[in-house]
């Protein structure tokens, strides 16, 4: 087979270049196909704007897919609609069904099962992704929304220990270390160095100005020495499950 196709769903829009922007710009750079699906915010708000620009500094070559859910916490972020928790899964299941296999992606990547710090939005965004996946490889599940088509892997962001322990200090200085989140190293499958692309990440994160202004914590990894945010953007780890046997690798 050729090139992977990728598909990345987020609920947030920042959480596409902060998470997997490396990942995502290798990708196309070695001409690749990718194609993103945001969970959460209207078309035509500020962040709506803010992530069709991060997009095209990572480089994909079509606009994000929007869902239009609003956020947990912003409702200002889709005014007429249901937040993203709140609505009913199974017409989301079914909208990402239909994406998917418009789409055929071979690898999806979203957040791992703890939203990578505990985000409800993120988490019901793997989820969502997750039970897609499998409805999409369905021949009678859905079959209104397209031909089957059989995703054969799935990535998960997840933040490493190490690089919590590296943030801890500065950002959450506050909270006990054991009470932040931090994958062991033993349970990462998929180590990407992504290091030669930490400036394109860096400038998607900083496309997303209304959120710099607004989120402590995106805030504070913006104000940490440059080499130490150039090193945490420089490597992207991820849990990796086969929807296929043998799966599907990155290029
Ligand atoms: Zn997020």
């Amino acid at each position: 087979m050729g090139t992977p196709r990728l598909l990345l769903v987020h609920a947030h829009p920042d959480d596409e270049s902060l998470w997997t922007g490396g990942l995502t710009a290798r990708h196309v750079d070695s001409g690749g196909e990718a194609d993103l699906v945001m969970c959460t915010w209207a078309e035509g708000t500020i962040r709506h704007r803010e992530l069709t620009d991060a997009v095209d500094i990572l480089g994909m070559p079509r606009p994000p897919i929007m869902l239009g859910y609003a956020d947990d916490r912003r409702p200002e972020s889709a005014p007429d609609a249901p937040r993203l928790c709140a609505a009913s899964f199974d017409d989301q299941v079914r909208a990402l069904t239909e994406h998917i296999r418009e789409l055929q992606p071979d690898i999806v990547v979203t957040y791992d099962a703890l939203g990578i710090y505990g985000h409800p939005d993120h988490i019901h965004a793997h989820r969502l992704a997750c039970a897609a996946a499998d409805a999409a490889a369905s021949t009678t599940l859905y079959h209104r929304a397209g031909p089957a088509w059989r995703v054969r892997s799935l990535y998960f962001a997840t933040i490493p220990e190490w690089m919590m322990d590296l943030l801890a200090p500065s950002l959450f200085p506050e909270i006990p270390r054991e009470q932040l989140p931090g994958t062991p190293d033993s349970e990462i499958d998929v180590v990407v160095d992504v290091s030669d692309l930490a400036a394109r990440k860096k400038a998607g994160v900083v496309a997303h100005r209304s959120e710099i202004a607004r989120s402590r914590a995106i805030a504070g990894f913006m104000s940490l020495p440059e080499e130490l945010q150039d090193r945490l953007l420089g490597v992207e780890c991820y849990q990796r499950r086969d929807l296929v046997p043998g799966g599907c690798d990155l290029i």
